[in-house]
Order: C-alpha cells, then sequence, then structure tokens
C-alpha cells in the first residue's frame, strides 16, 4: 500500500515526539508500505514566527512571510528524516518545491494547482520513505508560498489525490472527530465516520480538527481521510462520502468558532446598489464576509449588520470608512462568537432550528444573528457564553449517546 500520514504540531512538538512519530512510521514501514509523511511546525512555532514578524511591522509583507513561516515546517521535515535515518530507515526530506507542489499566488492563503509527482515517485520507487515539509509550495514565478492556517492538512490530501494513495492518515492529537470539541464538552462522543459535508461544514465553522479546503479537497477528488491520534491507537474517523446509516442521524456535531466580530451599519442609504457596493469593497480587500442581515427599509433608511473574522475587523473598518456619506452610523463588536449545529438529517427533519433557539432562552443566551443551509444552524451570541451554549446544544441533541 502507498500511505500518505500526516502529523500535525502536537504530534511534533518536542524532540521526543518527532521520535514518537519516528517510531510509528517506521513501524508502517516495517508493515511493508511505501509512505509519504507531510508534517507541520512543531507546535507554537508558526504563531511564534508570526510574532517575530509583527516585532517589526503591522502589515508585513505576505512574500516574506511566506519564506517566513514556510521555514517551520522544514525544520520538522528535516529532523523527522534524520531521526529515521538515525534508525536505519532510508528516508528523504523535501520542501514544497521539491515535492512539486505549485499553487497559484495568493501569498500566505495560495490554493494548490496541481502537483508534479515525478520526484516523490522516483525517491519511492529508490526504496525511500518521502518526508515532506506541509503547508507550502510554490507558485509560477518560483515563490515561496504558504496555503493558509491549518495547511499542512491540504498539502496531505492533495498528495494522496496525486498519488493515488491508498490510505490518507491525518495524526493530531485527538483520536478522530467529535461530535464537538472535547476540550469544551468533555461528554463528547467519537464518531466513526463523518461525511465530507458534515466535515466541511463542522471545519469552516470554526472545528480546527481539519483544515476545511483539506476536506472540500478530500470531496473532490475522492480521497478518504481517516483521522487519527499520534499518541494511541485506535481506529480513528472516517470521512468520506455520506452512507445510509449517516442520514440516521439528525444532528452529528457542535461547532465554535470564537474569532468573529459583528459589523452593524445603521441608517444606510437605501438604494438599489448600495449593498453590492458595500459587499464588492469587502471583496476587494479579501475580506470573508458570513452572516448578513438586512432590516426592512424604513424612511430610506435600512440598517445592515455582518459579520467577519476578528482578523480582518481592522480592515473592514477602512474598508466601511470609504462610504461615510451613505451610512448613518458604523458600531463594531469583537466580543461575538459564532455557535453551530451541523447534520446532514436536518434536510429532511422540521424543528431541529426551534428546538435551539428554546434551548438558548431556556439559558438566557441572546441570540444576535441566525443563519441556516440545508445541514446547519449558525447563531451569533455574545463571546462569553459561546462554551456554555456549545455543552447546552450538546445536551439537547443528546449528543454523547
Ligand atoms: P494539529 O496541530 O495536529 O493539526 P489541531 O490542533 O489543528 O491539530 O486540531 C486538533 C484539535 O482540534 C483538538 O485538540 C481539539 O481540541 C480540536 N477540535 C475542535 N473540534 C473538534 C472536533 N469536533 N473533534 C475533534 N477535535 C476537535
Ligand atoms: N504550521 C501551520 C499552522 O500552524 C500549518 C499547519 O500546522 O498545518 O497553521
Ligand atoms: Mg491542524
Amino acid at each position: 500500500m502507498l500511505i500518505v500520514q500526516k502529523y500535525g504540531g502536537t504530534s511534533v512538538g518536542s524532540l521526543e515526539r518527532i521520535e514518537n512519530v519516528a517510531k510509528r512510521v517506521a513501524k508502517a514501514r516495517d508493515e511493508g508500505n511505501d509512505l509519504v509523511v507531510v508534517v507541520s511546525a512543531m507546535s507554537g512555532e508558526t504563531n511564534k514566527l508570526i510574532d517575530y514578524a509583527h516585532h517589526f511591522s503591522k502589515t508585513p509583507s505576505k512574500r516574506e512571510m511566506d519564506i517566513l513561516l514556510s521555514s517551520g515546517e522544514r525544520v520538522t521535515a528535516s529532523l523527522l528524516a534524520i531521526a529515521l535515518q538515525e534508525m536505519g530507515y532510508d528516508a528523504v526530506a523535501l520542501t514544497g518545491r521539491q515535492a512539486g507542489i505549485r499553487t497559484d499566488g495568493a501569498h500566505t492563503y495560495a490554493r494548490i494547482e496541481s502537483i508534479d509527482t515525478s520526484a516523490i515517485e522516483k525517491q519511492i520507487q529508490k526504496g525511500k520513505i518521502v518526508i515532506v515539509a506541509g503547508f507550502q509550495g510554490i507558485n509560477d514565478e518560483g515563490e515561496v508560498t504558504t496555503l493558509g492556517r491549518g495547511g499542512s492538512d491540504l498539502s496531505a490530501v492533495a498528495l494522496a489525490g496525486a498519488l493515488r494513495a491508498d490510505a490518507c492518515e491525518i495524526y493530531s492529537d485527538v483520536d478522530g472527530i467529535y461530535t464537538t470539541d472535547p476540550r469544551i464538552e468533555p461528554k463528547a462522543r467519537k464518531l466513526d465516520y463523518i461525511s465530507y459535508d458534515e466535515m466541511l461544514e463542522l471545519s469552516s465553522l470554526g472545528a480546527k480538527v481539519l483544515q476545511n479546503r483539506s476536506v472540500e479537497l478530500a470531496k473532490k477528488m475522492g480521497v478518504k481521510i481517516i483521522a487519527k491520534s499520534s499518541f494511541s491507537d485506535g481506529p480513528g474517523t472516517i470521512i468520506a462520502e455520506e452512507n445510509d446509516s449517516m442520514e440516521a442521524v439528525l444532528v452529528s456535531g457542535i461547532a465554535l468558532d470564537k474569532n468573529q466580530a459583528r459589523v452593524s451599519l445603521r441608517d444606510v442609504t437605501d438604494r438599489p446598489g448600495i449593498a453590492a457596493e458595500i459587499f464588492n469593497r469587502l471583496a476587494e480587500e479579501q475580506i470573508n464576509v458570513d452572516m448578513i442581515i438586512q432590516n426592512a427599509s424604513k424612511e430610506g433608511t435600512t440598517n445592515l449588520g455582518f459579520t467577519v473574522p476578528q482578523s480582518e475587523l481592522e480592515r473592514a473598518k477602512q474598508a466601511i470608512a470609504t462610504f461615510d456619506h451613505d451610512l448613518g452610523g458604523a458600531d463594531y463588536d469583537e466580543n461575538v462568537c459564532k455557535v453551530s449545529i451541523v447534520g446532514v438529517g436536518m434536510k429532511s427533519h422540521s424543528g431541529i432550528a426551534a428546538k435551539a433557539f428554546s434551548a438558548m432562552a431556556e439559558n438566557n443566551i441572546n441570540i444576535e444573528m441566525i443563519s441556516t443551509s440545508e445541514i446547519k444552524i449558525s447563531m451569533i451570541i455574545d463571546e462569553k457564553y459561546g462554551e456554555l451554549a456549545v455543552r447546552v446544544l450538546h445536551e439537547t441533541y443528546q449528543l454523547d449517546r
């Protein structure tokens, strides 16, 4: 079998842990498999590098950020290869460039466009265990790019797809996908299976256990992901196409996203094209607008509210400032979070949303905004009630059973 394994930051967070990973890789090798191993930077390393850059600049150039951040993954890839070599295994470490990973030009948030697998295949044919530095590639100009936070998951899925690997195993500090973050709700239950669509919603709505883009790509390429722990042995969770048993579940998980800020625009001139102008302006600044609410117009003006990631709020404020003549005023609130309920079963059942709203009411949690799709319900609430809301909803839908 050809197996792609990915080890996240916690799993390679110290020299002892890199050694632990080396032993796991060696074991999979001894079982007769070909291996491509993708590694993250040691935990905390990427944040440390970002802090270093911010010491010099509030807005460091993205090109240089990519060179800086990609170094974290190179450290672990080379150390893991060295550790394996010392154990008597033939391993080779490759950077994103050497692994043939080509991306678009969006520095710090690049998309993988193609992978030239010939270099990796050559190494596999030579009998090597291939270690790839995750989270990085190069663009058309040969510049280093990175794939957004959590991007090593994407590297692993893309490599598994391009190499037509038999398995794509993603190792972290949890032994699978749970009904909610087990750090928030200890009663969270591990799932055996979850569909791509549900996982994609959970990841996009704040469950960082898998990067959302990696799930999107896995679905597109039909790569079956297995989420496992690098600290224990167990079957993990399979992320794959929806099947019959999944449909029986109404709600499969709860996600919490604390990286949210609310923007409220008061007395917006109500004329055709105003919303387009505002949201096009935000799009030009690459600000990800999420929930949008517009009230019915009164005396030619309306109120418009939406959410953006907290990290993009400063830029949103600047973009909104250019609309002064069209606004009565703008308020910003960073103390909000988004709690979401996800489940494919919602497609065919009513009353799930009402149940969530009642549970919030019984706990005196005010809902500031609501949005729904076929398989999710999201609510914006005061940040200080976020974790409580997760536990309340977990109980409401009896997800521990
Ligand atoms: P890595 O560093 O290996 O990429 P992450 O820290 O990105 O790992 O993801 C693992 C973490 O995701 C867990 O420690 C857990 O707290 C969190 N998490 C959030 N939601 C979930 C969920 N539904 N199931 C499992 N883990 C979750
Ligand atoms: N090191 C990068 C990050 O912390 C990528 C990853 O770990 O997947 O976001
Ligand atoms: Mg991660």
